[in-house]
């Protein structure tokens, strides 16, 4: 096992069918199927339990939430490590809640596989103060506020955004071009790893010469932002007009969007994509520089905007990569890997 690997060919464990990585069966032979996550591999998942290496592992205990990970026999909890990252969730009798909890703790595991796959260090909020938590609570059933967002390492996301006809409501009032709950994870860690690897590191110095100074007021920023918008020309600096509020945004944003790429990147190398002789995507870019991630992700991109416009969608991705934008991506590439750990998805005492 060796970090920076991206693994990707998710496959069934009795009859060899291609499966996602979130499957709980297998579509041609019906076996029932879980995720180790140590190895990110898909395993057989019987009630029972399987022996992995000489270890136990079962069924998470939020299977009948659609919770597809396997965890280790000595865990405690029978929760699997990405569920136990979730530090708050709604009540046990709020069904409603509990359903959207289902669909953005799959967003959350498609987050966490990636995060192992760069080599991105997790530490849990239960293991460390200021280690990586979710707050995951929904505004529709809360009868309070839910504001999305980091603190000290923990992630609040509001569920109610799983529900499609609010999400797109919220992303058509606010001008966006692209709004996910997979985009929500990825954007909120962004903050969680600039405090972690840039904020309290040597890379903050650089990091100030690109985006600005994170010091500058928040509460202004946000303020300015919702009265006036973003600056004329910001395309020229900026990926979206959110990363123009300050500069904990602009972060968050590159950061996000490194994760976009890096992932369809994977998902078209792992089924052999090739366009041309030449375009060939990488099962990992962990040893790349990011012109090299820049160079096969135009031309991929590119294609998926077309074929999502052949299916009279709009653009798979719809955003344009400047000059500047590109250096910003670079400094996360770099400080991505240079922080590269051994992830293995688990506990430390399991
Ligand atoms: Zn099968
Ligand atoms: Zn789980």
């Amino acid at each position: 096992m060796r970090y920076g690997r991206a693994v990707r060919q998710f496959s069934c464990p009795r009859c060899s069918s291609a499966l996602a990585v979130d499957s709980l069966t297998c579509g041609a032979c019906g076996l029932e199927v879980g995720l180790h996550p140590p190895t990110r591999t898909v395993r057989a998942a019987p009630e029972q339990g399987i022996d992995v290496d000489g270890t136990w592992w079962f069924r998470c205990a939020n299977r009948r939430w659609d919770c597809s990970w396997l965890t280790a026999g000595d865990s405690g909890s029978g929760q699997c490590f990405s569920c136990r990252l979730t530090r708050t969730r709604p009540s046990a009798d709020d069904t409603l809640a509990l359903e959207k909890l289902a669909t953005a703790s799959a967003s959350k595991r498609r987050l966490l596989v990636q995060l192992a796959e760069l080599g991105l260090p997790v530490t849990p909020w239960y293991e460390r103060p200021g280690g990586l938590g979710f707050d995951l609570l929904s505004s529709r059933t809360n009868g309070s506020r839910v504001v999305i967002g980091h603190a000290n390492g923990i992630v609040t996301i509001d569920l109610a955004e799983t529900l499609d006809a609010h999400r797109e409501q919220l992303r058509v009032s606010l001008g966006e071009p692209y709004r996910t709950m997979l985009g929500h994870f990825r954007h909120e860690v962004g903050h969680y790893y600039q405090w972690v690897l840039v904020e309290q590191t040597g890379w903050i110095d650089e990091c100030r010469e690109l985006f600005g100074d994170e010091r500058a007021s928040y509460a202004d920023a946000i303020a300015r932002h919702y009265r006036t918008g973003a600056p004329r020309g910001w395309t020229e600096g900026y990926i979206s007009e959110y990363a123009t509020m300050h500069p904990w945004e602009d972060f968050a944003e590159c950061w996000a969007h490194y994760l976009h790429m890096t992932d369809t990147l994977t998902t078209a190398a792992a089924a052999a994509m090739r366009l041309g002789d030449e375009v060939v995507p990488r099962a990992t870019y962990g040893d790349a520089t990011m012109a090299d991630v820049l160079t096969d992700w135009r031309p991929v991109s590119t294609f998926l905007d077309s074929a999502n416009r052949a299916m009279g969608k709009s653009d798979l991705y719809p955003f344009a990569i400047v000059e500047q934008v590109a250096r910003k991506l670079d400094f996360v590439h770099r400080v991505v890997q240079a922080s590269r750990v051994e992830q293995v998805l688990v506990t430390s005492s399991s």
